[in-house]
């Protein structure tokens, strides 16, 4: 688990095909989210399942004990505030950044096509897959103003296809097989 989270392990518990870690905020000082004064007076606390990098080809999710506090600022409006969480988990995130960093690459690679899932040892929907990469940034592609078109040989002159270039910024378009 990314270690700037502060976090402790409590327990854990090994599956065969998953890890669970049992862990809790070590966060010292936490404040009210909307006027800032710090509270240690716990109001509740429930669990959150967060889904990590997978390790060892198992999957790895913290049940995380998230703690809600009261806010003793009378002029504050929010009385209960959950605690939040330093960099690398968003406030009500199923999943680490990381991992969803990991599985937006594996979703370009592989053009959409959903392998990931099972071989990356996360449960994850095509949906889901689709989602991470309809987020990204992806570059627009200009269409190529001159092209230059050839055979080009796949196996040692027996078996040829055609090349696709684009000659002004020398990049290979394509390669088709016939
Ligand atoms: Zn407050």
């Amino acid at each position: 688990m990314p270690s700037e989270l502060d976090l402790e392990l409590l327990d854990y518990e090994l599956y065969p095909d998953r890890i669970d870690l049992h862990v809790i905020s070590t966060a010292a000082n936490i404040c009210c989210p909307v006027c800032g004064e710090l509270s240690h007076k716990i109001h509740s606390c429930y669990h959150r399942i967060i889904h990590d990098l997978p390790a060892g080809g198992r999957r790895v999710q913290l049940q995380l004990q998230v703690r809600k506090y009261f806010c003793k600022n009378t002029d504050c409006p929010r009385k209960i505030f959950t605690e939040r969480f330093v960099t690398g988990l968003a406030s009500y995130a199923r999943r680490f950044e990381r991992l969803n960093q990991a599985l937006m690459g594996i979703g370009l690679e592989s053009g959409v096509i959903l392998l990931p899932a099972h071989s990356f040892s996360v449960k994850i929907s095509a949906s889901t897959v689709l989602r991470f990469i309809k987020k990204c940034n992806i570059p627009a592609i200009s269409s190529p103003k001159i092209i230059g078109v050839d055979d080009w040989a796949f196996k040692k002159g027996r078996k040829y296809g055609t090349i696709i270039v684009d000659l002004e910024k020398h990049q290979v378009i394509d390669l088709l097989p016939d």
